[in-house]
């Protein structure tokens, strides 16, 4: 194919991104080879060494500044990494680029110990950790919480309840647990080995994702287990909403690589794959399925870089990540979709790279608030509702 227009905002982080797929091309690919052939989750030593030694080469948590162990990078290069990830193909290489058991944006408002405890091992991919915030009847509306935080007379606190969902929880160091106190949300560190912090129920995503349920039963905690200290008494829903577009924007960027990846695997096998005694991509409709993704992975990936672009100057608003989340993982659901469909049966079948992102591209439309959520964002930002 011709030089993409999206090359043209990929332009000025080309060596940083070249040097991190070929990391990932050496070292992921061939580690990917010896993953057990049953279940979809790579086991947890393996996710551990990855992250290691991605933060070790100075990918994993990059945009993070270097005195706090990360390198410093613009949002733009990152958002290009998470792409890069995405589009290897390889299902290691999203394990090397901090997600959500990685540093959490709320710990930038940590306490200066926080930062020093929590924050620094996890930027340096020693730690994980896990965010509990959804509970049964608070998910899209996030912030309706029935969790508690009852502060006691010593300064310390009681948390109880259920949260629901948690990502990463059954290897997680800690938790932060997102619990309604008097002022208002408010975000705390609870050590996973806290004996009245249970895991519950156990669900088990579409393609091998592992979320929990935590009981919150009666867990106490020192006054210094509210992340920021006093000023972060209901602060927690300020500090979330602050890091929401990063988050959306790395989504995006990931969505965005696994189309691309998806695209080229239909493509490829379009040029070589005969039926009626042609290629089947000489016929329209096997066009239509190629050409109609490739206008809508361009589109998807110009809008996500520019609002990376956007965080780098300062100046993006919530609605413009939204609009690129959204883009994105639709169009990434209906790309893997395409490209299935052009590969017939071959691409159905367990173990074929296309079966597995037609279940894994589906969370993408979830996480990080689902599609709806994003149009609910965007709707407002139009002033209407
Ligand atoms: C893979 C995965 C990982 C996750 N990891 C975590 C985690 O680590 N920690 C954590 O706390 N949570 C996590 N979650 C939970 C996730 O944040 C919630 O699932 C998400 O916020 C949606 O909430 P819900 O599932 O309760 O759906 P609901 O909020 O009940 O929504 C149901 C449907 O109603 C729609 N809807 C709701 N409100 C509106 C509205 N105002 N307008 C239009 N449509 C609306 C939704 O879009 C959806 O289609 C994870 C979920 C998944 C799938």
């Amino acid at each position: 194919m011709s030089t993409s227009p999206s090359s043209v905002l990929e332009a000025g982080h080309r060596e940083i991104v070249d040097s991190f797929a070929s990391f990932v091309r050496r070292e992921l690919v061939p580690l990917a080879a010896e993953l057990p052939e049953s279940g979809d989750l790579p086991p947890a030593e393996m996710r551990d060494y990855v992250r290691r030694r991605s933060a070790k080469l100075g990918f994993y948590a990059a945009d993070h500044p270097e005195e706090l162990g990360g390198s410093g990078m613009p949002f733009t290069a990152v958002v290009q990494l998470h792409h890069a990830a995405g589009s290897s193909g390889c299902p290691l290489a999203p394990y090397a680029l901090a997600g959500s058991d990685g540093p959490s944006p709320l710990l930038r408002q940590g306490t200066p110990e926080q930062i020093e405890r929590y924050l620094k091992p996890l930027v340096r991919g020693e730690a994980t950790r896990c965010l509990a915030l959804t509970e049964p009847n608070a998910g899209s509306d996030a912030f309706r919480l029935t969790s508690t935080a009852v502060r006691r007379d010593d300064g310390g606190w009681v948390l109880s309840g259920r949260k629901t969902f948690v990502s990463n929880a059954g290897h997680a160091d800690f938790a932060l647990v997102v619990a309604q106190a008097e002022a208002g949300p408010t975000a705390f560190v609870v050590g996973m080995d806290h004996p009245r912090l249970r895991i519950g129920q156990r669900y088990a995503g579409m393609s091998g994702e592992e979320l929990y349920e935590l009981v919150l039963d009666g867990v106490e905690l020192p006054a210094d287990a509210v992340v920021g200290g006093e000023a972060g008494i209901g602060a927690a829903l300020g500090h979330g909403i602050d890091s929401l577009s990063r988050g959306r924007l790395v989504v995006a960027a990931m969505c965005n690589g696994i189309a691309e990846y998806a695209l080229r695997l239909g493509v490829e096998y379009a040029r070589e794959r005969r039926a009626f005694g042609e290629r089947i991509g000489a016929y329209q409709h096997v066009q239509e399925h190629l050409v109609t993704s490739r206008a809508e992975v361009e589109a998807a990936k110009l809008l996500t870089l520019a609002c990376a672009r956007l965080v780098d100057d300062g100046t993006e608003t919530p609605e413009n990540a939204a609009l690129a989340k959204l883009t994105a993982s639709e169009t990434a659901v209906r790309v893997v979709d395409r490209a299935l469909r052009v590969h017939g049966a071959t691409g159905w079948v367990r173990g074929h790279p296309l079966e597995f992102l037609y279940r894994y591209v589906r969370m993408m439309t979830i996480i990080e608030g689902t599609s709806e959520i994003q149009k609910v964002i965007v709707a407002r930002a139009m002033g209407l509702g």
